[in-house]
């Protein structure tokens, strides 16, 4: 039989009767083998996630202060989930005894941590299934980094002995056992992990869209959903903003070769999204478009730049003394741009500036800031002349001013840095351009 595993986020399981939903999808399929919990996400707008709780009941203990009040916000969306469904836990115990562990471990990963396993060992309890406790499973190295490797030879052999069980995402360990989270979001990560470990068929990711939209749908009016993608586009959408899915939970399932499949909890008839490894049937020509606001252009001109060796080098010399990361590189025969994020240069701006003069001996320099970036990422673009066309028509038809283009070699995206301003108006072309 296949095996697929399925993670739920938080909104997934926020409250008793969203327990209810992930109950059904579960035993919906009996192939769904291994579930992956995050912690209780927002029931409604302005609620608050019980992680984000858990982080204030650390930063209390750190002061020395109660953190009583704000723990008994978080008992009480347990006690709820455990009463409605009329769970068989000793959940005062289970409270109790996490409160003195937050106080007594006192990290903010620890505490953290604690959402997910609190809801995990909750999500068991309901199912009847194993729970297994990823803090012996999954882990991390001395420095904090992800053991990869480690983690997959651990959990793989340990995820046989179950043929049914639920294990809570977002956190592991460190050697010495100490509790150790990914970055926010990263039950996606677990999940993924988890898929890999038990050498599954399929990583399902349930959350609250049916999965990926051809553009932000707070710019773009319906924008299309997207079926299928590939790994590689997902990577370049995500970087650049597309925030379904933690963008570090790519790597164990696309590595493995498994698929994931994006679905919606609140819609589970939905297809959702698939994500593969190679496209399945002919895409469109562009899958879809993200982007960021807040990046800086730094220009440089030089005559005879391009006959001068080790100029570029220099610059990115520099760069890298100031320990800044760049985001790309587009290059003329006389000019050299380096893209980054605005919060790599603040303040930093006349320094970085005289640090090149005084290596590079440029003709001219300047930073300009407020560059919105818009990837458009398509597979389907390397056998489609004209796209380039159609885009920067688009652009030309809405007025938009391009300040940079890059194309990376694989021909999966193209990339055009517009004035901040621009930003909402350029995404609006290129979609129409494509869709029209
Ligand atoms: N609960 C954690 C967070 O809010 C991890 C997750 O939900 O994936 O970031």
């Amino acid at each position: 039989m296949a095996i697929k595993v399925a993670k739920f986020g938080g909104s997934s399981l926020a409250d008793a009767a969203q327990f209810r939903k992930v109950k059904d999808i579960l035993l919906a399929d009996p192939s769904r083998r291994y579930a992956v919990p995050s912690a209780p996400g927002k029931r409604f707008k302005d609620d608050t996630k019980v992680t984000d709780l858990l982080y204030q009941c650390y930063r209390q203990v750190e002061k020395g202060d109660d953190m009583q009040e704000i723990f008994s916000l978080i008992e009480e969306r347990y006690r709820s989930i455990a009463s409605d469904l009329s769970l068989d836990i000793d959940i005062d115990g289970l409270l109790d005894q996490t409160c003195a562990d937050i106080r007594r471990v006192a990290t903010p990963d620890f505490a953290a941590s604690r959402g997910e396993y609190l809801n995990g060992v909750l999500l068991s309890a309901y199912l009847g299934w194993d729970f297994i406790d990823p803090r012996d499973y999954v882990k991390f190295d001395r420095q904090g980094v992800f053991a990869e490797e480690w983690t997959n030879e651990l959990l793989g052999q340990e995820l046989k002995k179950h043929e049914y069980a639920v294990i809570p995402g977002f956190y592991g360990s460190v050697p010495n056992g100490e509790v150790r989270t990914f970055s926010r979001g990263g039950s996606d990560i677990t999940g993924a992990v988890v898929a890999r470990a038990a050498g599954a068929d399929l990583y399902e990711n349930w959350t609250d869209v049916s999965g990926f939209l051809m553009a932000d749908p707070r710019i773009v009016d319906h924008p299309k959903e997207i079926r299928c993608l590939t790994y590689a586009e997902l990577r370049e959408l995500s970087y650049m903003g597309a925030t379904v899915l933690h963008e570090e939970s790519i790597f164990p399932v696309h590595k493995a070769g498994i698929p994931t499949n994006i679905r919606n909890t609140n819609d589970p008839a939905h297809h959702g999204t698939m994500i593969l490894d190679k496209p399945q049937e002919a895409t469109g020509i562009i899958t879809g478009i993200a982007g960021h606001k807040n990046f800086s252009l730094l220009s440089i001109e030089k005559a005879m730049l391009n006959s001068e060796k080790g100029f570029c080098r220099k610059v990115l010399s520099v760069l890298e003394d100031f320990d800044i990361s760049i985001e790309h590189m587009p290059t003329g025969i006389d000019t050299v741009s380096v893209v980054v994020a605005d919060s790599e240069i603040k303040n930093r701006q006349s320094e970085i500036i005289h640090r090149i003069r005084e290596l590079c001996q440029p003709d001219h320099i300047d930073i300009s800031t407020g560059i919105a970036l818009i990837a458009t990422v398509g597979i389907g673009m390397v056998r489609s002349p004209g796209t380039a066309a159609r885009l920067f028509g688009g652009l030309h038809k809405a007025g938009v001013n391009v300040r940079m283009i890059d194309q990376g070699s694989s021909e999966l995206n193209i990339i055009v840095g517009v004035d901040t301003q621009d930003f909402e108006k350029a995404v609006k072309a290129i979609y129409e351009a494509f869709n029209s």
